[in-house]
């Protein structure tokens, strides 16, 4: 059951600054990747993201600037890697398209496939999308030849190229589809890649004249050409694990079947239909785990991307609102898969109503009763025990991390922050119902007092664990207020803090916020 794991993002096309919308993704992998770490310990999984940085579009981005490409691309991916280390992203890998190890994988990977017969050259007359960097059939255009996704019309190239054999595969990716319905998920998008794969595809063009484009990893059997980005870019997933693995085939067979990939919709077919063969013609047996995909941010009515002008900076929230804040709300508004609306009104909704009310208050609630009735020292006397409302509390708290888990393992990260407040509520409820604050006042009842602020602040100690993968600075603040150590975090209620366990004082976790500050 403890395999290894590998978690993917796409790599980010390193021609402008991230925004929220591409952090997403980043964000969302990491809940899941910090969501397999505890489950199977650090060393058993490995998280991956970096750069996608060679191609035309780049090339021309930097000599617009009157740049040399790959000083462009060092300051772009460094922009990206800050960014995400500014949004607590905690990568195991940072991997570059230009990293000379990376390079040489994607020859190595080229070679092999030429080698098994799968690459061959043939002239070849195409229309052409430069921003797309991809040739189109008629078929796919709109009307006047235009690119569909860019608007704008295509250009009539011949010339000859190397060409990856991918209708080969097609019967095969078939049947692993079927045999694994969840191989690419949310089901719709199961559901899509079955109809691009209904019929024959055309192979893939994999190669660029270095006469009319040289940004790329030159192909390691005919010096005249690089390989095309795409090609280079899934290697990505894999040149740097693999290769430190010290056998890649060995890596191939036993750890890269346990990998996930986060993607986005848009690239969708590149995934679902070009990478698998890929893999296959490279002479590997076994494909990934999972494609997850989502859906894509909209602000103000449209997608949020570079080209609709609408983008927002990720880490100019965190610094606002605080760690955590960004990313729980993607991570509870959003349903993964599904389109999402981002605005600044709801963020702020969301933080006061569930943040500073719901999980702030109650935190800085039962510590100050803690503080005020015990001096801070937990004492127990199970003989008073009352099992309705104790009874409550308990089953609201119980299993919870597992129910939490299922949830994220199958993304539904905003039923699995559902889970948790509900439990957040029982809670609240809880404190309610019993009314320690009113009993207090009759020395008599200090140790029901006392039993009833225990049982509360071990909801809230499970209640900061489950939450760790989505808001991991929040559940370390709520620790060290517990004074939890790292080793009774993972307790099932009940089995944490114990009679003369002392807590902290309060702070306030999350003041409220009462206009925009983004
Ligand atoms: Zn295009």
């Amino acid at each position: 059951m403890n395999h290894p794991i590998h978690i993917t993002t796409a790599i980010f096309y390193c021609n402008a600054a991230p925004h929220v919308g591409s952090a997403y993704e980043a964000l969302m992998a990491d809940c899941f990747a910090r969501h397999q770490r505890r489950r199977r310990g650090r060393d058993r999984v490995s998280f991956l993201s970096g750069t996608d940085e060679h191609g035309d579009k780049i090339r021309r981005a930097a000599l617009n600037q009157g740049r040399d490409p790959k000083a462009f691309t060092d300051e772009l991916s460094e922009v990206f890697h800050q960014a995400f280390v500014g949004l607590n992203i905690d990568f195991d890998y940072w991997v570059r398209t230009t990293d000379p190890l990376h390079e040489q994988f994607v020859q190595r990977m080229l070679e092999r496939t030429y080698q098994r017969g799968d690459i061959y050259f043939r002239d070849y007359e195409g229309l052409y999308c430069v921003d797309c960097e991809r040739f189109y059939t008629e078929k796919e255009l709109l009307p006047d030849n235009l690119c569909p996704t860019h608007n704008r019309p295509v250009e009539l190239i011949s010339e000859g190229n190397y060409f990856l054999r991918i209708d080969k595969y097609r019967e095969r990716l078939l049947d692993h589809i079927r045999a694994h319905p969840d191989f690419i998920r949310p089901e719709r998008y199961r559901n899509e890649a079955l109809n691009m794969l209904a019929e024959p595809l055309a192979d893939l063009c994999i190669s660029r004249p270095k006469a009319r484009m040289d940004w790329g990893i030159e192909v390691p059997f005919d010096h005249r050409y690089v390989t095309y980005v795409w090609y280079d870019a899934f290697w990505t997933y894999v040149s740097r694990p693999a290769t430190a693995s010290g056998d890649i085939d060995r890596y191939m067979r036993e750890v890269f079947p346990h990998t996930e990939h986060f993607i986005g919709k848009d690239i969708l077919k590149t995934h679902a239909v070009y990478w698998p063969p890929m893999i296959f013609a490279a002479g590997f047996d076994q494909l990934f785990s999972h494609l997850n995909v989502h859906g894509w941010l909209n602000f103000g009515g449209a997608r949020m991307s570079k080209s609709s002008g609408n983008v927002r900076d990720p880490v100019s929230y965190e610094k606002a609102y605080g760690p955590d804040v960004l990313r729980y709300f993607l991570a509870r508004e959003v349903v993964y898969g599904l389109d999402g609306d981002f605005s600044d009104e709801r963020i702020i909704e969301r933080y006061n109503a569930d943040l500073a009310n719901d999980l702030g208050n109650f935190t800085s609630r039962v510590l100050t009763m803690a503080q005020r009735y015990l001096g801070g020292e937990l004492t127990r006397a199970p003989d008073i025990a009352d099992p309705d409302t104790d009874g409550r509390l308990a089953a609201s708290c119980a299993d919870l991390n597992d129910r939490v888990g299922a949830l994220v393992d199958g993304l539904a990260m905003n039923r699995a922050l559902e889970a948790i407040w509900q439990a957040l509520d029982a809670a609240n409820k809880y404190i309610a119902a019993t009314a320690p604050f009113s009993l207090a006042r009759d020395p008599a009842q200090l140790p029901r007092v006392a039993q009833i602020l225990s049982n509360a602040l071990e909801a809230l100690r499970v209640i900061a664990d489950s939450l760790e993968p989505f808001m991991p600075v929040t559940a370390g603040r709520i620790f060290d207020l517990l004074e939890v150590p790292a080793a009774m975090a993972p307790q099932p209620y009940g089995h944490g803090l114990r009679a003369g366990h002392r807590v902290k004082p309060p702070v306030s976790l999350f003041p409220r916020i009462e206009k925009p500050r983004v």
